[in-house]
């Protein structure tokens, strides 16, 4: 690091100054993580030099034999991980393992059967802003206003009366477990491929504290990075059959050279999600979530569908008189961090919103307990009380150093 900061001191302030930050805030957001230095070790590695176009043994370079190595060890470790027939380690992102398994068996115009973006799904289910939005007819489905759950009788209808080619599970703001094997007899009545997007729970189904869903589903595809604790990035798993087209998809269809070093932080992710720590650390993951929920609605907070199944929970900040966007704003003056989200049936728009999500992930990472997830739901309770006074926030701001300090981020690290 002295070396960078010799060499490119503008860059290496910034880095200093995002270390700062994650180490002296508290981070909710739901889709984040604290990768373990093993894991950054590996991102920032010679790896990154080298040019790998195509797989293992099958490449269209020279001097791969390293790299191989890197790649056999992540895609053995996932399928050992997570139980499938294939895996893909190399779409750079979780956006591009949804294209990769559309662009695999559909053609434009198909109708896919999506989650609802407003209801929790994901940009690539759909959205009309999105590639997936554009290129094929969407169908979306949502959750019942009654229990805020995935309503599964509305995705039966659709798929009968629409005849998608593919049904889309799996979300980005949804607090429930997703039952794979409900939408899979729904896709086999109608015959169409089921993809199930796990990026969000992708380590608690490693952890098997969520419904496998690997047995119902044709493609399963996950980030890396979210619950997992890996680098960012991407993989598809599928079954057997679809190996060939899923493989030739992204490269030589999506994809150019992979990212040889983010591969082989993958592997190190995979490697340690193997071991029993890990399954250790998703617990606390979900048990932190159930006192934080718990915590958050006795303080007034309404929680969409009354809790959380998993790492995360939507508050509905309607009867709290704060819009989601100024609760953001509000409580990253005190240091916590948090994104605006929509709710089901939202009245408001994306850039201003009646919610937000939370998560606890990085929390939990960092060391984070039952005890500590209370103190958390008091501090945002003080924060929605009075989000324009300036001496609360600082005080909010002073008690959120004060826990942060009690559980160090990277302990002991100079840069
Ligand atoms: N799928 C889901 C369910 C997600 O929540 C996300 C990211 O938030 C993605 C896919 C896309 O991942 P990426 O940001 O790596 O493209």
């Amino acid at each position: 690091f002295e070396y960078l900061r010799k060499v490119d001191p503008a860059i290496a302030s910034v880095i200093e100054a995002e270390l700062k930050r994650e180490r002296e805030g508290i981070e909710l957001i739901a889709s984040e993580n604290v990768v373990s230095p093993a894991v950054l070790a590996a991102m920032g590695s010679v790896l990154t030099n080298k040019y790998a176009e195509g797989y293992p043994a099958k490449r269209y370079y020279g001097g791969c034999e390293f790299v191989d190595q890197a790649e056999d060890l992540a895609r053995d470790r996932a399928k050992k991980l997570f139980g499938c027939d294939h895996v893909n380690v190399q779409p750079h992102s979780g956006s591009q393992a949804n294209m990769a398994v559309y662009f695999s068996v559909l053609k434009p115009g198909d109708t896919i059967l999506a989650m609802n973006l407003s209801h929790g799904g994901h940009l690539t289910h759909g959205s009309p802003v999105n590639f997936s939005g554009q290129l094929y007819n969407v169908v979306p489905y949502g959750v019942s206003r009654e229990t805020e759950t995935i309503d599964f009788d509305e995705v039966e209808r659709l798929a009968l009366e629409h005849k998608p080619r593919m049904i889309v599970c799996g979300a980005s703001a949804y607090p429930r477990e997703i039952d794979a094997e409900k939408f899979r007899e729904i896709a086999d009545k109608v015959g169409a491929y089921l993809m199930f997007d796990i990026a969000h729970i992708a380590g608690l189904v490693a952890a098997d504290l969520h419904k496998d869903p690997i047995p119902w589903c044709d493609f399963v595809t996950t980030t890396t990075h979210k619950t997992l604790r890996g680098p960012r990035g991407g993989m598809v798993m599928c079954k057997e059959e679809y190996a060939k087209a899923i493989d030739k998809t992204i490269f030589p269809g999506m994809q150019g050279g992979p990212l040889m070093h983010v591969i082989a932080a993958k592997a190190v992710a995979f490697q340690e999600a193997l071991q029993p720590e890990f399954k250790e650390y998703q617990r606390k993951i979900v048990e932190n979530a159930k006192a934080f929920a718990d915590a958050l609605s006795k303080k007034g907070f309404r929680l969409v569908s009354g809790g959380t199944d998993n790492h995360l929970m939507l508050l509905d900040l309607t009867d709290r008189g704060i819009t989601g966007k100024d609760f953001e704003i509000a409580l990253d003056k005190a240091g916590i961090t948090v994104n605006k989200n929509t709710i089901p049936f939202e009245t408001r728009s994306p850039f201003i919103t009646s919610g937000i999500r939370v998560g606890t992930p990085a929390v939990t990472s960092r060391g984070f307990g039952p005890s500590e997830m209370v103190i958390l739901a008091d501090l945002m309770d003080r924060v929605a009380s009075a989000p324009d006074d300036e001496a609360n926030l600082k005080k909010v701001r002073e008690e959120v150093l004060e826990l942060c300090r009690a559980f160090p981020l990277y302990g002991g690290w100079e840069l």
